[in-house]
């Protein structure tokens, strides 16, 4: 962590790159980085490269500078936050080859290691939480602190998954004390829904099925369903966290529809399914509890082969 800090301190111009369809804890740990740099090293440039972001999302510091090209421009370090392997920086990927120095800063149990210097802890909530372990609390401003918060709510389902400890308290508690509205943040940016998300969800809903005994749920969203509510892939937040909850289930599965041919995976646990290494498995990431992957394949057909590794481990 000091070998980390002490490199970024070095360094005049700095790249913050995230994952492709950036959350609220990739969002969240980018601009908190942003806004630390900026505010106690103004003489440093820092730019967040990110694909566009959700509107919610904008009344944070920074947003609105966020740069969605990304460019050939050879920065003095990049740093790579929320991302579980090189993969997923998407088309940002060559800010970070091109970088003289490269750091990653995570929080997957799915992540190898990448970039000349390399901290990750899969036991910290989430990405913001390891990013608040590098900074001075007592050197950060309101702005940063509305996005690290932000981004431990959404990491953390509103500070309610098990990777919640006593840490991710102490940082939450330290941040509030810095004068932010946690009621706006956790309202506005987490449980506000569009009419077509809870029609989408209502559909989805519908749909689910249970599997093995009802340890299991899942349910699948067509491109017929999207059109059906003139809903996106944006409206399917959230509808993984109403199957979790359905009394018995160990493992909730949501699988929406990218094209013909490619589905994309969700995948949530309760208290002892690893998803992590079934989505390793087919060629995705993420956590003990929460992971997605991409499939190309009948959603039917695919199920069946995530069902028989999820028997396994019941
Ligand atoms: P979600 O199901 O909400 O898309 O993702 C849950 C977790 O799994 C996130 O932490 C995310 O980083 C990870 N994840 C989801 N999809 C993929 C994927 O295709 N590849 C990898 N490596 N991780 C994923
Ligand atoms: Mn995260």
């Amino acid at each position: 962590m000091n070998r980390i800090f002490e490199l970024i301190e070095k360094q005049n111009t700095i790249a913050i790159v995230g994952h492709i369809r950036p959350d609220g804890d990739c969002i969240g740990s980018s601009l908190g980085l942003y806004n630390y740099i900026l505010d106690n090293y103004p003489n440093k440039r820092v730019d967040v490269y990110l694909e566009p972001i959700s509107e919610k999302f904008k009344f944070l510091n920074g947003a609105k500078e966020i740069i969605n090209e990304p460019s050939h421009e050879v920065y003095d370090i990049s740093i790579s936050v929320d991302c579980s392997d090189t993969e997923r920086h998407g088309e940002f990927g060559i800010i970070f080859k091109n970088a003289k120095n490269t750091v990653c800063i995570d929080h997957h149990r799915s992540n190898l290691g990448f970039g000349d210097l390399y901290y990750c802890d899969p036991d910290a909530s989430s990405a913001c939480e390891v990013v608040s372990r590098f900074l001075d609390m007592d050197k950060i401003s309101k702005s940063c602190a509305e996005a690290i918060y932000m981004g431990i709510i959404h990491d953390t389902g509103v500070l309610k998954y098990s990777a919640t400890s006593e840490e991710t308290m102490y940082i939450v508690g330290k941040l509030i004390s810095k004068g932010i509205d946690t009621q706006f943040i956790i309202d506005e940016t987490f449980y506000r829904v569009r009419y077509s998300q809870n029609r989408l969800t209502g559909k989805a809903l519908m749909k689910s099925k249970q599997y093995l005994d009802g340890k299991v749920i899942a349910s699948n969203i067509t491109l017929e369903d999207f059109e059906e509510f003139n809903a996106s892939k944006e409206d399917t937040d959230g509808i993984i966290d109403k199957l979790r909850v359905t009394e018995g289930v160990e493992v909730a599965i949501l699988a929406y529809q990218i094209d013909d041919k490619t589905y994309k995976f969700s995948m949530r646990s309760i208290s002892y399914v690893d998803v992590s290494v079934i989505s390793v498995h087919f060629g995705g990431g993420g956590h003990i509890r929460a992971s997605g992957f991409y499939i190309i394949g009948d959603y039917e057909e695919s199920l069946g082969k995530i069902l028989d590794m999820v028997s396994k481990q019941i």
